[in-house]
């Protein structure tokens, strides 16, 4: 019996869940007005994460910078990005397809796989399960989602790239000759620009011509491992296992993979920041403190790197564990990197009361304690989406800065 896989992917996310969220409270529908994720509007710094379809006809581009996109289109509305946001409701879709599927792997914050094999005594029509799950979560979340069916991740996923938005749409082996080969090489996935460029001055033009090409020359020509996968993937042959991710709850670690790539520093911060601040409030929620935290980076290639910093001591509060996450990222990205999935793990998990240093660090760290209470406070009543941290609450307490200093002075010494 074959494999059955669906491939559940949200339309152009970020976007929706804001306009969502906006929807909700009253306010215009970003869907509909040309507007964009991502960015500084006034400092015109960053990148654009996510448009809208209306700023898509003025050629505004995700992944292009933020200035670059005000010129064509310098009515666009920016929104600034909203990790906890779309964190709830990442969580949120992903949960009614777990309601349908035996086994859920979260490839992303907004693309799941669902694993359906054997699944035929439930559902006798996976086309019609797949219209169900979809039309579930657009009547009941608000926004919508393309779902990709094969007998593999990969004809799965490139199933779900076919038209957008709200469809459902099936890639089976005998359809790959009709539905697969005819696209140009760079939709295949995993296909870059820059091996795009490649195939293309090799005359392969379409997932056919690259499908068609003799398996060993092509790994001659891209080099062993890329030629392979290529050659599996224009064929649609992929056996990767749908793998449902160990559960996080007991250890404190949170990452997120994000829709595009991240380029600039800010972004990553503020990424950074919330995941900072969602591990911390559950460690504070626990009464446990840390005592390590290790920042984890994925390059656009799946390379993952990670840093681990020990705390300059044990520590519950945000505003501490954060100024140690900036430096371990600084240490860690070469700031050119393209990255795709950013990750906080708080290590040195203790129960034990801290003892006390001086009257006046205590005054300074009662004051970081006390804006975490506000903030898990409001999180608790209004839910995880209703507060965002921005990075000028850090400006209070002094602890980050010191640090940093004490980091310089050791830097310098060396
Ligand atoms: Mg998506």
């Amino acid at each position: 019996m074959a494999n059955l896989i669906f491939h559940v992917d949200v339309n152009s996310a970020f976007l929706s869940w804001e306009a969502m969220r906006r929807v909700k409270a009253g306010e215009a529908d970003l869907r509909l007005i040309p507007s964009a994720v991502g960015g500084d509007r006034d400092k015109r710094r960053g990148v654009i994460l996510a448009k809208s379809i209306p700023a898509k006809a003025y050629g505004v581009k995700t992944g292009e910078p933020v200035g670059l996109a005000l010129q064509k289109c310098p009515s666009l509305v920016l929104v600034k990005p909203n990790f906890r946001l779309y964190e709830m409701c990442s969580a949120a879709f992903m949960d009614i397809c777990r309601k349908y599927a035996p086994v859920v792997e979260k490839f992303s914050i907004d693309e799941c796989f669902l694993d359906m094999s054997h699944t035929e005594r439930l559902y006798d029509d996976p086309v019609a399960l797949a219209y169900r799950i979809k039309d579930e979560i657009r009547d009941t979340l608000g926004f919508t989602v393309n779902i990709g069916i094969g007998e593999n991740k990969l004809t799965a996923k490139m199933a779900g790239d076919f038209e957008k938005p709200d469809r459902v749409h099936t890639l089976f082996p005998h359809e790959i000759k009709d539905k697969l080969w005819p696209l140009p090489v760079e939709s295949l996935y995993m296909v870059g620009s820059a091996t795009a460029a490649k195939l293309k001055k090799m005359h392969l033009l379409t997932i056919g011509d690259v499908a068609a090409m003799d398996e060993d020359m092509l790994r001659i020509l891209m080099g062993d491992k890329l030629g392979l996968r290529l050659h599996r993937f224009a064929n649609g042959i992929d056996d990767t296992p749908v793998a449902e991710a160990p559960r996080e709850a007991k250890g404190y670690s949170n990452s997120t993979t994000t829709e595009a790539n991240v380029t600039d520093r800010d972004t990553a911060l503020r990424i950074l920041l919330a995941l900072t601040d969602s591990v911390a409030a559950r460690l504070r929620a626990d009464g446990a403190k840390a005592s390590s935290v290790a920042v984890t980076l994925r390059s656009e290639a799946f390379l993952d790197k990670s840093h681990q910093k020990k705390l300059p001591r044990v520590t519950d509060i945000t505003s501490e564990i954060y100024a140690s996450v900036e430096d371990a990222f600084d240490e860690l990205w070469d700031r050119r990197t393209p990255l795709r999935l950013l990750g906080v793990a708080l290590g040195g998990i203790s129960w034990e009361e801290e003892a006390q240093l001086s009257f006046f660090d205590d005054e300074e760290r009662e004051k970081a304690r006390k804006l975490d209470r506000v903030v898990d406070d409001i999180r608790e009543k209004f839910g995880s989406g209703a507060i965002k941290r921005g990075s000028t609450c850090f400006d209070t307490p002094d602890v980050g800065k010191k640090h940093k200093a004490q980091m310089d002075l050791k830097r310098n010494r060396k």
